[in-house]
């Protein structure tokens, strides 16, 4: 992976975007947060559309570097494999590196960023040293129990440009193993197997729950007006689907 260019082309463009496009337009940044499973990167691609904002997956992101064998891949790939967090300079590099691309108009919504108090605090200093700030953050709460089985269930499309998710029993594929929407044959992640997913549980127990209360802490107003709050979504059990939960985040959203 490149690091965010400095001194060149791409930097002038991107403070022309700072400048020029974002004073006016506003941009719009929002975090998915809850738990391995809970459901955040379904709902951040079926609200990134809706709200006209970019999606950005640090796992995914991740992922690709991996699939890509770049230098960036092969220093996250163990990490990543046994559910372990990836160090927080290098999360916080790639994500700077995709907020500085050129489609991020509107805004972004953060899908597994950040996970920790560190990358919080990054986050909300790279946002200010832009002149912008984070809007919300989303918390999808499900039980642990709930969590569990659905990465235990989730299988996913091995085609990287389809990607899509299913769940065995509630969103199963029309033929077994199959990709409904590109034929491609479905696997499960390495790291939605079960010791994985003990560790990932556990890494989300002690990193990631925390930041709720650094996010409720930090309702203040800032430069633009804007007030960062945290917004529960209670996704009860596993038959909600994906059309009403998203219902309630854009509720959570607008609230
Ligand atoms: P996800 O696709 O969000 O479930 O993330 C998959 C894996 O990528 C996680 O289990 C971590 O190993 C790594 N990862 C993703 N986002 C972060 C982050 N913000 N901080 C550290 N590691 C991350």
């Amino acid at each position: 992976m490149k690091n965010p260019s400095v001194g060149t082309l791409a930097d002038l463009r991107f403070w022309l975007v700072r400048t020029f496009v974002w004073r006016f337009a506003k941009p719009r940044f929002i975090t998915l947060m809850g738990g391995p499973g809970a459901g955040k990167g379904t709902v951040a691609t079926g609200l990134a559309p809706e709200l006209g904002l970019s999606h950005a997956s640090t796992g995914a992101l991740m992922r690709k570097e991996i699939e890509e064998g770049t230098d960036f891949g092969m220093q996250v790939k163990d990490a990543m494999a046994k559910g372990n967090l990836v160090p927080d300079h290098l999360v916080m590099q790639i994500l700077e590196r995709t907020l500085r691309a050129p489609q991020i108009k509107g805004g972004v919504i953060l899908d597994g960023f950040p996970r920790t108090l560190e990358q919080a605090v990054m986050l909300d200093r790279l946002l200010s040293s832009w002149g912008v700030a984070l809007e919300k953050a989303i918390w999808l709460e499900l039980t642990e129990a709930d969590l569990i089985e659905r990465l235990s269930m989730r299988r996913t499309c091995s085609n990287k440009k389809c990607g899509r998710t299913y769940h065995l029993k509630f969103d199963p594929p029309k033929v077994a193993d199959i990709c409904d929407d590109c034929g491609s044959p479905l696997i499960q992640r390495d790291d939605d197997k079960p010791s994985s997913i003990r560790t990932r549980l556990a890494t989300y127990r002690t990193e990631s729950a925390p930041l709720r209360t650094y996010y409720q802490a930090a309702r203040k107003v800032n430069k633009r007006g804007i007030k960062c709050s945290v917004m529960k979504v209670v996704v009860p059990n596993n038959l909600m689907n994906k059309k009403q939960v998203l219902a309630k985040v854009v509720a959570a959203l607008n609230d």
